[in-house]
C-alpha cells in the first residue's frame, strides 16, 4: 500500500481526495449534469474534510488502506454514520450544485440513517433542482421549498421529505425515471439514468469505455463494473498495463475519450474480471485488473491459497463472463432489450462551464462502440440478447432448455 500513490490518497483523504482533481479537469458531475465543473468544489472535497470534520480514519475488516472516513460536527452530525464517499459528495454536493460541506455529511447521515443510497438520492433530488430552475416545477410542487441549485437546507429537508415519503418526498422516493413519469411537462429530457438507476459520479463524456458499461450493464450505470478508461492509457511498461495484459489487453490506447475497437475489448474483458470481484468479495480498490494493490496473478495465488483451488486467470474470467451473461439472460427473460442499452440525452449535449466547456460524447462513435460490443460478447446484434454459441461456451446451455 505504501508504494502506490493512490492507496496513499485514499488512506488520507478517502474516496473523496480525487474530487478536486476530477473537478479541476472539469469533469465532477455538477448541477444535474449540466457542467463538469463547480466554483468552490474544493470545499466538498476529502482534502476539505481531512482539514475540518475528520474524526479519524475507518475500516473495513483486516485492511491497512482505511479509507473510510469517520466525521463529526458537535450536535449535528454523529460520528457512528460515518463520513461522506467520494459518490456520496459527488450526488449530495455537486449534482446538486451544493458547496457546504456539513449539509452534504448531514445529507449523507440522514441516508445511512434510514437505509437510503446516496447516489440515487442525490441524483433524484439534482434531477429536481433542474426541473426547478427551469420552471417545469415550483415552490406549489416542493411543498413551498426553494429547491435551488445550491440550496444545501432545501437538500437536507428534501433527503428527510423522500425518507418519510411526505408530499413531494413521497414522488422523489422512487426514484427520478419513476418522478419523471408523474411530473411530465418535458422532465424526462434532464434525467440522467440507465435502466431507471441514476449515475454514479464519472463521466462518460470524460472516460467513453466506461459509459459503454453503463449502457450495457444489467442493472443500469455503474461505476464499479469495469476499470476506467485511463488505466489503458498508462505507460505500457507500468504494473498497470502488465496486469492488463493478462486479461488479453496489451495494446493500450492513448486517445483518451475515444472508444475505439480495443476501448471496447477494455470494457468488455474488465467488465468480466469486476464481475468475478464480486463473485469473490474482494474490494475493488484492493485487487483488480488494473490500479489496485493486487492483479489477476494474486487473485489466482488467492484462491489457490484460500480455496485451495488450483484455478488460473482464464478460468476465473469465463466465472466473470459467465455471471455477466447470466443477468443478461435474466434481464431479457423479463423482456429487456438493446433498446435499454441506451445512454441519456444529457451526455450528448455540450457541457457548459470550466475547463470542460463544450464536451461531449459523439453519439455514432458511442452507437458503433456498442455494435460492436455485442459482437466481441458474442450478443445478438438483433435484441442484444446472448447468443447460443456464447451461453454454450460458458456451459450455460441448460439456460436455453
Ligand atoms: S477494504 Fe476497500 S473499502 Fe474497505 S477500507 Fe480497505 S480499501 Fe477501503
Amino acid at each position: 500500500m505504501q508504494d502506490s500513490e493512490a492507496h496513499r490518497s485514499l488512506h488520507k483523504y478517502g474516496t473523496a481526495g480525487v474530487l478536486a482533481s476530477f473537478n479541476n479537469a472539469g469533469y465532477l458531475p455538477s448541477k444535474n449534469w449540466t457542467s463538469g465543473y463547480l466554483h468552490d468544489g474544493f470545499n466538498i472535497s476529502g482534502q476539505a474534510m481531512t482539514k475540518t470534520i475528520l474524526k479519524r480514519e475507518d475500516t473495513c475488516f483486516g485492511c491497512v488502506v482505511k479509507c473510510k472516513r469517520v466525521v463529526e460536527v458537535p450536535g449535528k452530525i454523529d460520528s457512528i454514520y460515518r463520513g461522506p464517499e467520494y459518490e456520496s459528495c459527488a450526488a449530495l454536493g455537486s449534482y446538486c450544485g451544493v458547496t457546504d460541506l456539513e449539509a452534504v455529511a448531514y445529507a449523507n447521515q440522514l441516508c445511512n440513517m434510514y437505509g437510503m443510497d446516496t447516489i440515487s438520492c442525490g441524483a433524484t433530488i439534482a434531477f429536481a433542482m433542474e426541473c426547478f430552475e427551469s420552471g417545469i416545477i415550483n415552490t406549489v410542487d416542493t411543498d413551498g421549498i426553494e429547491l435551488n441549485f445550491g440550496n444545501g437546507s432545501a437538500l437536507v429537508k428534501m433527503v428527510e421529505k423522500i425518507a418519510k415519503k411526505e408530499g413531494f418526498g413521497g414522488i422523489l422516493a422512487e426514484g427520478s425515471a419513476r418522478a419523471a413519469k408523474v411530473i411530465g411537462r418535458g422532465s424526462e429530457k434532464l434525467l440522467v439514468t440507465v435502466k431507471g438507476q441514476e449515475f454514479p459520479a464519472h463521466m462518460p463524456q470524460w472516460k467513453a469505455a466506461l459509459g459503454l458499461i453503463y449502457a450495457i450493464n444489467s442493472y443500469g450505470a455503474d461505476h464499479q463494473s469495469s476499470e476506467h478508461d485511463h488505466i489503458l492509457a498508462a505507460d505500457p511498461t507500468s504494473s498497470e498495463r502488465n496486469r492488463l495484459a493478462k486479461i488479453g489487453l496489451w495494446k493500450g490506447s492513448k486517445e483518451f475519450r475515444s472508444l475505439d475497437e480495443e476501448k471496447v475489448r477494455f470494457a468488455f474483458n474488465t467488465h468480466c474480471f469486476y464481475y468475478l470481484m464480486n463473485t469473490l468479495c474482494l474490494c475493488q480498490f484492493i485487487a483488480g485488473p488494473g490500479w489496485q494493490i493486487i492483479g489477476p496473478s494474486e487473485v489466482v495465488e488467492l484462491c489457490r491459497s484460500g480455496i485451495g483451488w488450483d484455478t488460473s486467470v482464464y478460468e476465473l474470467m469465463l466465472i466473470g463472463e459467465r455471471q455477466v451473461n447470466m443477468m443478461r439472460f435474466f434481464n431479457s427473460r423479463e423482456g429487456f432489450t438493446k433498446d435499454n442499452d441506451t445512454l441519456p440525452e444529457k451526455v450528448f449535449i455540450p457541457l457548459s462551464g470550466g475547463p470542460s466547456d463544450g464536451v461531449y460524447l459523439d453519439r455514432e462513435e458511442f452507437k458503433s462502440a456498442l455494435e460492436i460490443f455485442y459482437k466481441v460478447a458474442q450478443w445478438d446484434p438483433s435484441n442484444g440478447n446472448p447468443m447460443e454459441g456464447a451461453l454454450r461456451r460458458l456451459s450455460l446451455g441448460w439456460l436455453l432448455s
